[in-house]
């Protein structure tokens, strides 16, 4: 690869004024195609349609891909088949004298819009104060579309030196997560991507061989579609096979073997993705509400996220399910179809981040105490009772209104869907054993003394929780996460904790933890949303109600 570096703000987002010429002939050498994969992440294909490469399949040695109308081998990406097989032919795609990709890691400090420059401007402060060089990274990009510019850019306040080791820079940041307390990530960019030799092989020995990557797609039938594409490979240690629209491409991947990428309109990506989120039997309003939300969320993480990948998002809960086009039923793409190109924009004009959660448990959080930011308008916590519910809440989220909010029959609209119903109000016991190894992943190596919420966000979630250990020292764990992390996955933090009784030295040996709700709480409550179309609520209404500040617009 001759052209080396691809930092982060060459993570160009491309939308085109109109669909692409097909090139003549093949302008870009094959190389470059492949070294662009880390560039182009969204693009218009030929009939004006915004498509986005997802990753399904990863870290793969081998993987087969069929179509029920035929195959074709795209060589150069551009159209230029190279190779045809009939209907329900296979072909077994593997690769060859591979050679990693060299990155660079950087360990990130704190994240925030780039344009939130109070934030910026405190959070460099506060770790220059504690001694350490900060260095800003961009992330993301603007593209304009339909006359509105969209803003998806972040800058990452990192520390000013580059690991070339994903380890050593992984374990510089939970040294200092550790010694601050607080979560710390790596960001890496791309210095030279992964190659390899491609091979696709058919069962009468024929083959197609290509350097770094291989387009497949179906042949399109006498009624101008093709069948989806069938790509058999494994997930998870298990056998997996996937149903996919669009095309596929087949990449050397950063973590070794080859990344299998699913690049299609983004609207038939989202069926699947919506499939993977919700209850297929939801009333058709909440299904166009998870429609719009999942269509924000992606197109607001497109060009933040995987950049040292040659696709935009995976498939994983990283980014967003996406399982194919298996568990897609015709209600779920009416859904889709019925909100084409919808999405929700805030009064600045910025994309919403369109975070949704499954069970709020009778109130939405605020953004900014779920993690750190500035506080958005469209994500202000909200009370999510039915008609005559009460709101406990109301005056603030002190331990005693938990307390009655607790005691109280969830009169929330999740608990009017009549789903999810054991996320609602929960009780789980953790012996002091059984917490010690979560707890030791946040840096406590001791027993508990005590547990005690210091700080509590609008839906009552616990933000800031002190332990006191068996040795009298005290310790603040922060931030929703960490907190259910800590006490071994609690389903959120919005919980009352007690103590078993004292064993030795005061230590309890069992904790009680009472709890609501299912997930951080900020954004859509995704079952409340299913109560809310129950009752007749448009999807319109629905958003409006999670999203604050939000208005829905047509993008394309
Ligand atoms: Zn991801």
């Amino acid at each position: 690869m001759k052209n080396p570096i691809f930092p982060i703000f060459f993570q160009m987002l491309v939308w085109c004024a109109s669909a692409p010429a097909l090139a003549q002939g093949d302008p870009l050498g094959h190389s470059d195609r492949a070294a662009s994969l880390y560039r182009v992440v969204v693009t218009l294909d030929g009939t004006g349609n915004p498509t986005l490469p997802v990753a399904v399949l990863s870290r793969q040695e081998r993987v087969e891909v069929v179509s029920a109308t035929g195959l074709r081998v795209i060589g150069t990406g551009d159209g230029q088949v190279e190779f045809r097989l009939p209907a329900e032919r296979p072909m077994e795609v593997s690769a060859s004298d591979p050679k990693p990709g060299v990155y660079q890691h950087f360990v990130v400090l704190a994240r925030a819009p780039s344009d939130d420059l109070d934030t910026l401007r405190r959070l460099r402060g506060l770790w220059k104060e504690r001694g350490l060089p900060v260095k800003a990274l961009t992330t993301g990009t603007t593209y304009s579309l339909a006359g509105r510019m969209l803003d998806t850019r972040k800058t990452l306040l990192c520390l000013d030196v580059s690991f070339p080791a994903a380890d050593a820079a992984q374990a510089r940041a939970a040294e200092l997560g550790q010694q601050y307390g607080e979560d710390l990530s790596v960001y890496a960019i791309v210095a030279e991507p992964p190659s390899a030799q491609l091979v696709a092989r058919a069962r009468d020995g024929s083959e197609v061989q290509a350097a770094d990557v291989l387009w497949f797609e179906a042949v399109k039938a006498a009624s101008g579609r093709g069948a989806p594409l069938k790509v058999i490979g494994t997930r998870h240690g298990t056998r997996t096979e996937l149903e996919l629209p669009g095309r596929i491409y087949v990449v050397p991947g950063q973590g070794g073997g080859l990344e299998i990428v699913n690049e299609a309109e983004i609207e038939r990506i989202l069926e699947g993705v919506v499939a993977a989120e919700i209850f297929a039997n939801a009333p058709a309003d909440a299904l166009r509400a998870q429609a719009v939300a999942t269509r924000t969320d992606m197109l607001a993480k497109v060009g933040t996220r995987h950049v040292t990948d040659p696709y935009a998002i995976c498939s994983e809960v990283h980014c967003q399910a996406y399982g194919g086009m298996q568990k897609v039923s015709p209600r779920i793409a009416q859904a889709v179809a019925d909100t084409r190109g919808l999405v929700m924009v805030d009064p600045d004009g910025r994309l919403v981040d369109a975070y949704y959660h499954a069970v709020s448990g009778g109130h939405t959080e605020n953004n900014e105490n779920a993690w750190p930011g500035r506080p958005q308008p469209s994500l202000r916590g909200q009370p999510d009772q039915v008609a005559g519910g009460v709101d406990h809440l109301a005056h603030g989220p002190t331990d005693a209104a938990v307390a009655a909010l607790l005691a109280d029959k969830d009169a929330s609209w999740a608990g009017a869907s009549g789903l999810n119903q054991g996320a609602l109000r929960w009780k789980v016991d953790k012996t002091a054993t059984e917490l010690a190894p979560t707890l030791q992943a946040v840096g406590v190596t001791q027993a508990l003394r005590a547990i005690r919420v210091v700080h509590r966000g609008v839906s009552g979630r616990a933000t800031s929780v002190e332990l006191t250990l068996a040795d009298g020292k005290k310790v603040i764990i922060a931030g929703e996460l960490r907190i259910r992390r800590a006490f071994g996955g609690l389903r959120s933090s919005l919980f009352l904790v007690q103590p078993g009784p004292a064993g030795p030295g005061g230590v309890p040996a069992r904790w009680t933890f009472t709890g609501a709700g299912f997930g951080h709480g900020v954004g859509m409550c995704q079952t409340g949303a299913v109560g809310r179309a129950k009752a007749g609520q448009d999807f319109k209404t629905i958003l409006g109600h999670y999203y604050t500040a939000a208005h829905v617009e047509q993008l394309y």
